[in-house]
């Protein structure tokens, strides 16, 4: 069985060898140069939604109640404002000048938690309705970083891929968080009930 399988992978291995050689079709120049513009199109995405953030947390933290929410939030906007840096560190990385370019996704995101905080009552439930709304942004920035990093190593640019891993954590550990503030208010609500 195990030889069988490794005489498969051999086999296939030397027949890709040999289309890659003969086309040149996959991994080419062009597709690298194709997937760096990819790669810089996101970057200027995320950089312009991290810009958008930490205006947007403010307001967040401004209309949240729970002193543990609060905390989070807090926290994540001084996070966020090294994540505007560390973008900033990726274009130098790469020998490109910082540039943000509007991000449809996170202007919608940030439109939408203005409306849940409009219209809910002042407390447990504008709570739930902000923790909502930061962990559907946190989802799209875990998205975007995973993605980015992915791009980077396959590019060769491997100090971009190590900054860009150290937001991605970041950003996984702020939805992390959220949840527990979340589990944690919802048991507080169902205590006091
Ligand atoms: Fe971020
Ligand atoms: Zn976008
Ligand atoms: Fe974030």
């Amino acid at each position: 069985m195990k030889t069988t399988t490794s005489k498969n992978l051999a086999v296939k291995k030397s027949s890709a060898k040999e289309s890659e050689s003969n086309s040149n079709s996959s991994n080419s120049s062009k597709d690298q140069s194709q997937l760096m513009e990819l790669f810089v199109d996101e970057l200027k995405d995320i950089y312009w939604a991290e810009k958008a953030l930490t205006k947007a947390i403010p307001k967040m933290i401004k209309k949240a109640s729970s002193e543990e929410l609060i905390e989070a939030l807090e926290s994540h906007l001084k996070e966020t404002e090294g994540h505007v840096k560390r973008c900033e560190q990726v274009f130098g990385a790469i020998g490109k000048e910082p540039k943000a370019v509007k991000c449809e996704a996170m202007a919608g995101l940030v439109k939408e938690a203005g409306e849940i905080m409009d219209e809910t009552e002042e407390g447990p439930m504008r709570d739930a309705g902000i923790i909502s709304a930061a962990q559907k942004v946190e989802h799209y920035e875990i998205a975007t970083y995973g993605t980015l990093r992915t791009f980077a190593n396959a590019l060769g640019l491997d100090h971009a891929a190590s900054i860009l891993e150290q937001t991605l954590e970041e950003e996984k550990a702020a939805d992390k968080k959220l949840t527990e503030v979340a589990e944690s208010s919802i048991n507080a609500e169902a205590a006091t009930a």
